[in-house]
């Protein structure tokens, strides 16, 4: 039987749905309160669909970002983090989460850990879970790192996209391109006999629209636990690529489902914010707090960085009311951006809605998931 995708006319009824009912990850209404901390702006790698204004300070010009002198520089220092720590620990709610984002989180991995211990040592946290999502590259994971995170409530999500061609998005800067991919497997072998919890997070650009399948099947060969895929966003996808994507996505659903073999696929627990529109608020190197899609847009659409601000960590009251909401996300987007910018930005809010509607009718068909959730989707 021919696959059906949604039409136009769903897709965009979707779209304003999501805007009125809000974020289901970070959301009121959600259990958990989570606090995204941008670690560094250096990075081993250069991904083509990264628009992360990434920068070598110590390579002078050679390595300089885009916006050298206009944004943050440096790394997450230790009393930004405790500021960080604490307004995340005003929250009310039962469970709380603070994710690594950089940049490579492990460039400062001393600073990692420490944000481990003064959540877990932290007087307002009142023996409440805290989720640790360290997202890394993996190329500097060595078994000792891996035997550091050990601890209560750490996840690992290793940004990885399949196989050695999969991963051609992704260009070394200071090492080789083999020796990069060689690092990056060991991580893959050493993660597995860890006993850490992980799962691999595939970012796929329009130009590898057509390879989920692949990149599951790679996930699957290799024992990976826990599988999560995601479109690149800031980019533009012709219909021809969306279609071809969704296509992909229901042939992976139906395939994971007759035939699971032990790996969780993430995207079946779906229910998140289409991704150009993520509710969650970051604080940057500096201190500076705002909403997500401000950082990792910010080459891409740089005029967003003003109006997704909402103050300085050390001066806010607390964590409570601190998000905008989807609509008010949405809304601020369009105020700034050009017209084609603007085509680009509700098109990729428009894959997220098509793709949610492509889980449920998966959904319908009867659920593949094995295990309880391994984390909120992002
Ligand atoms: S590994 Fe992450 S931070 Fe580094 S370039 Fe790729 S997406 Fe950006």
């Amino acid at each position: 039987m021919r696959p059906v995708l949604p039409t136009d006319e769903q897709i965009q009824k979707r779209v304003q749905q999501i805007l009125r009912r809000g974020s289901l990850n970070v959301g009121g209404n959600a259990p958990m309160d989570r606090l995204m901390l941008m670690f560094t702006r250096s990075c081993e790698l250069r991904c083509s669909y990264c628009f992360v204004d990434l920068d070598e300070e110590d390579d002078g010009e050679v390595f300089a970002g885009q916006y050298r002198g206009l944004l943050p520089r440096g790394e997450l220092g230790r009393e930004t983090l405790s500021q960080a720590i604490d307004l995340l620990m005003t929250s009310s709610k039962p469970r709380l989460g603070l994710q690594t984002f950089g940049g490579e989180p492990t460039r400062c991995f001393d600073r990692v850990l420490e944000m481990i211990e003064l959540s877990l040592e932290h007087p307002r946290r009142q023996g409440r879970p805290v989720e640790f999502l360290v997202t890394t590259n993996g190329l500097s994971l060595s078994a000792e790192r891996i035997a550091a995170l050990q601890r209560p409530g750490v996840v690992v999500e290793l940004s990885l996209d399949g196989d050695q061609r999969g991963n051609r998005f992704r260009r070394p800067l200071v090492l080789p391109a083999d020796e990069a991919w060689a690092a990056t497997e060991a991580a893959v072998e050493r993660l597995k006999g860890s006993g850490l919890r992980w799962f691999m997070n595939a970012t796929l650009p329009p130009a590898a629209a057509g390879e989920l399948g692949a990149t599951w099947a790679w996930a699957r060969a290799r024992a990976v636990p826990a599988l999560q895929i995601n479109y690149g966003t800031g980019m533009a996808w012709t219909r021809a690529q969306v279609e071809t994507w969704l296509l992909g996505l229901q042939a992976m659903l139906a395939e994971h489902r007759a035939d699971p073999r032990g790996m969780e696929l993430l995207n079946w627990a779906n229910d998140a914010d289409p991704v150009p529109l993520c509710g969650d608020i970051i604080v940057d190197v500096d201190g500076t707090v705002l909403q997500v899609g401000g950082l990792f847009h910010e080459r891409r659409f740089p005029q967003l960085r003003e109006p997704y601000l909402r103050g300085q960590v050390g001066e806010l009251a607390g964590f409570e009311g601190l998000r905008f909401t989807l609509q008010g996300l949405w809304e601020r987007t369009r105020q700034v951006l050009g017209p084609r910018e603007w085509e680009i930005f509700a098109g990729n809010v428009a894959l997220g809605a098509a793709v949610d509607l492509v889980v449920q009718v998966a959904r319908r068909s009867g659920s593949a998931r094995l295990q309880p959730p391994l984390t909120p989707s992002a």
